[in-house]
């Protein structure tokens, strides 16, 4: 339950930041790292208390995000990226990782135009070779996005966790989010 609930979690400017499962809202509550500003009908039980699930928390010291530089490079936003597909077949079912179109032992660089997705098997078919060496195609060019490219992506959940999650997300960002 804890797990497929999702948490809200703003700045400590207010502003939102991403949403994050609701048990990790609540090891951050706990932990003090963060404070809950908001929470739900839906109750976690132990054996000996129930508490709320936290439906909006708000991190207890400011986080930077480096908007100069744009977007961090990091496999997790490779994965955002591509849609956590892998650019060669287009599975999203294998185990994915990271590929390097110019291996890295030829010198490819680890950034973002030489990594993409890949699930395993392709990953290993591909093996020390370049796309055109062993006939593999890419889905797409990959680009570095810009900042405005991370998702913001408003998690299913019951109505009343939308309800509250509105009183704090710029009108714009459920603008895009009508598949909810
Ligand atoms: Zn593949």
């Amino acid at each position: 339950m804890l797990d497929s609930f999702k948490s809200l979690v703003l700045n400590y400017s207010y502003e939102p930041l991403q949403f994050c499962s609701a048990r990790h809202a609540l090891i951050m509550v706990f932990g003090g790292r963060a404070e809950e500003l908001d929470n739900s009908d839906y109750c976690v039980r132990t054996p000996s208390s129930s508490f709320a699930i936290p439906t909006v928390i708000r991190v207890l010291k400011m986080v930077h995000r480096n908007r100069k530089n744009g977007i961090a490079f990091s496999k997790k936003n490779i994965l955002r990226r591509d849609n956590y597909t892998c650019q060669y077949c287009g599975t999203s079912n294998h185990p994915l990782t990271v590929d390097h179109i110019m291996p890295k032992s030829r010198g490819g660089k680890t950034n973002w135009t030489n990594v993409v997705v890949a699930c395993k098997s392709c990953n290993l078919k591909k093996g020390n070779r370049t796309p055109l060496e062993i006939d593999m195609k890419l889905k797409r060019k990959p680009i570095k996005p810009d900042y405005q490219f991370v998702p913001f992506i408003i998690p299913p959940g019951p109505d009343s966790h939308l309800e509250t999650w509105q009183k704090y997300l710029p009108k714009n960002m459920l603008a895009k989010s009508s598949s909810f």
